[in-house]
């Protein structure tokens, strides 16, 4: 039977739901938590290159500032929705309390196509949007940075604009900016660094030994590759991975570092010599020790989930797992490490980028990585005892751990007299 497709909005409500009656907290949490603070939307017109105007509609989502200014991406994508932004805000209070930083969250979006307009066209579309939504954003605020579709240009762009508006320079207003006007070292790892942290403290639990683990991957972007090569310098043993046009396999493993270089040459992994092709759909069942899907969300189903053998999922990409595929997935004895755990490195080294701009002094490549390193393990840990002291998932646990910090910052604050 087909799986229902859910509203992303309604999934998470159900999320909080879950883990506040799980906690027993106050009727006033659920209440407060199940929507955003606030949700703006604007419309604003931006000149084409033909001389035509056209208004474009964007979004920006805050969805609870009880531990701090809320912080989270801003996409560019024809397919943005008002309940999409609102879902995807609330996703990042969880993901930034699960990992301790001082944020509530926060999403924005422009429905537009932007592989349909110009470098200016779209210089254009992000100076509008951060202009329309200058009142509400701001370095004390509500922070964005990149997610679909936007970059650290784009970043700069809305600086820019920004700091034109505060008569300052404000380079706290977006993180994952370029380093030269205060981008952070290893921001561009960090989401696969911290993913491969938390894999490999995983495993460790489980009795896996790292050296020779069989690992695949699937997607071989930014995060996908960067965590294939991360492992295979811990020693694993890289047997697959793949992208939208193919997938290269061979059990015995293989250099990531080869692999990368060639897709560079030939714009994908299939192909690559002494391998052989594999499907997206055989790559995520295959035997071996860790599986980290890092492309798309609802890779792993109701129809492919009970065929998954790794012991271990480390979900780098965001929702890659459906609700159905999840409980399959537990009750076969397979750890998942859920995305507001594994791939929170990101928002991690956003954290570090918005305080080393505030303090104007900017630390090594090693120290971020360093101290990404001690707050992805603090944070796997606190997921790992709430599993296990609750007897519940680790995706469980991860919500029952953020939900619970949030509701925590909301009581000493008297939001829940
Ligand atoms: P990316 O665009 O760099 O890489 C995505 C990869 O997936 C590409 O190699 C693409 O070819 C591949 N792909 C697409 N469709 C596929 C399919 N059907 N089968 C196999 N591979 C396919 O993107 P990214 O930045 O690496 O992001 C990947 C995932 O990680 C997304 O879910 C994203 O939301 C999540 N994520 C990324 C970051 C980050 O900092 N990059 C942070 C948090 C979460």
């Amino acid at each position: 039977m087909a799986e229902k497709t859910l509203n992303p909005f309604e999934i998470v409500q159900h999320q909080i739901k879950e883990a506040c009656d799980a906690l027993k907290l106050e009727p006033a949490v659920f209440e407060i938590l199940k929507q955003p603070m606030r949700c703006l939307e604007v419309n604003y017109p931006v000149t084409m290159d033909d001389g035509s105007i056209k208004v474009f509609t964007g979004f920006r989502s805050q969805h609870n500032d009880a531990v701090g200014p809320t912080k989270g991406g801003i996409r560019f994508h024809p397919g943005v929705y008002v309940d999409e932004v609102k879902a995807l805000s609330m996703w990042m209070t969880f993901k930034c309390a699960v990992l301790g930083l001082p944020y509530g969250g926060g999403k924005g979006g422009v429905i537009c196509n932007p592989k349909g307009l110009s470098a200016r066209e779209i210089e254009e579309v992000s100076r509008g949007w951060i202009r329309a939504v200058s009142q509400i954003v701001g370095p004390e605020k509500d922070i964005p940075a990149p997610d679909v579709y936007t970059n650290p240009q784009i970043m700069a762009w809305m600086v820019d604009e920004f700091s034109k508006i505060r008569e300052q320079n404000s380079f706290g207003l977006m993180t994952g900016k370029p380093l030269i006007i205060g981008g952070s070292a290893g921001r561009g790892e960090a989401t696969a660094r911290g993913c491969v942290t938390v894999a490999l403290a995983a495993a460790k639990k489980m009795g896996i030994n790292v050296k020779g683990a069989r690992v695949a991957v699937q997607g071989f972007g930014n995060a996908g590759s960067v965590a294939a090569r991360l492992m295979y310098d811990a020693g694993a043993k890289i047997i697959a991975v793949n992208d939208s046009r193919g997938g290269a396999y061979n059990p015995d493993g293989f250099d990531p570092n080869a692999i990368l270089a060639y897709k560079e040459k030939n714009g994908t992994v299939k192909g690559y010599p002494g391998t052989k092709d594999i499907s997206s759909g055989d790559l995520l069942t295959l035997d071996c020790d860790i599986l980290i899907p890092a492309a798309l969300e609802n890779q792993l189903t109701s129809a492919n989930a009970g065929s998954v053998k790794a012991k271990i999922v480390a979900e780098a990409a965001n929702g890659p797992t459906t609700p159905e595929a999840d409980a399959t997935l537990r009750s076969k004895g397979i750890l998942v490490i859920p995305d507001i755990l594994a791939n929170a490195g990101g928002v991690t080294v956003s954290y570090f980028e918005w305080v080393q701009n505030l303090a104007n002094f900017y630390w090594t490549e090693e120290e971020v990585n360093t101290k990404l390193e001690q707050m992805m393990l603090r944070s796997f840990d606190a997921v790992w005892n709430m599993h296990d002291a609750q007897n519940c998932s680790m995706r469980q646990a991860a919500y029952l751990v953020a939900v619970d910090r949030v509701a925590q910052a909301m009581r000493v604050r008297g939001w829940l007299k």
